[in-house]
């Protein structure tokens, strides 16, 4: 079945394949019952990035309640959105969005879906990098290492300074001293089987 959706600024999309049991998987995991979603749009309209994204937040959701998995999977949206949580507040359904748009790029990592900004997934991992070494981040190293990978370091170097001026960065890192229990959070879970 061939179905054309308009809910994206850029156009319209084609699309064949319906994935009729995706909607089911993104609200076991995300503990958010995205089929009370009635699209009156009060998360788009308070999203402070859906001028950025390629989908408003409930266009994300109409993506998922009609099985289009590799649109949702493959938008910016899910990447861009920081997890502020103000369309999850914000919702009269009390949907929490920023739960879906989590259990959304957790799917789309798991089943290596294309990510729409390949960026902001290196930058999670470098973020997680720090937290895993130091139990915090340290902001100047994140910040070289994304700069480095996309060779651009001269770019923000005013703001940079301005920020080491005012000791919001700091060149050495500091760690927290009880560092093996945050690392604990990165070893691989441990799942134990019953046997009858
Ligand atoms: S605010 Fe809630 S009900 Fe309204 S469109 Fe967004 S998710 Fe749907
Ligand atoms: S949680 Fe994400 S989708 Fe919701 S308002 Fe914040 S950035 Fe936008």
């Amino acid at each position: 079945m061939e179905t054309n959706i308009n809910s994206s600024p850029k156009g319209l999309i084609t699309v064949n394949d319906m994935d009729i049991h995706f909607a089911d998987e993104v609200v076991i995991h995300s503990g958010a019952n995205l089929n009370k979603c009635y699209h009156c749009m009060t998360c788009a309209c308070g999203c402070p990035f859906s001028r950025a994204t390629d989908f408003a937040p409930n266009s994300v959701i109409r993506l998922v309640q009609l099985g289009l998995k590799k649109e949702a999977l493959g938008c910016s949206t899910i990447w861009i959105c920081v997890g502020c949580h103000t369309c999850s507040i914000q919702c009269p359904m009390g949907i929490d969005m920023a739960a879906i748009m989590d259990t959304l790029r957790h799917i789309a990592i798991k089943e290596g879906a294309a990510v729409a900004e390949p960026d902001i997934l290196n930058f999670h991992r470098d973020v997680l990098h720090s937290i895993k070494h130091y139990g915090r981040t340290h902001k100047l190293e994140v910040m070289l290492r994304y700069k480095a990978r996309k060779w651009e370091w001269f770019s923000d170097l005013a703001v940079g300074i301005k920020m080491l001026a005012k000791r919001k960065l700091h060149l050495r890192a500091s760690k927290v001293e009880s560092i093996d229990v945050v690392r604990k959070f990165f070893q691989p879970k441990k799942i134990r089987v019953a046997h009858e």
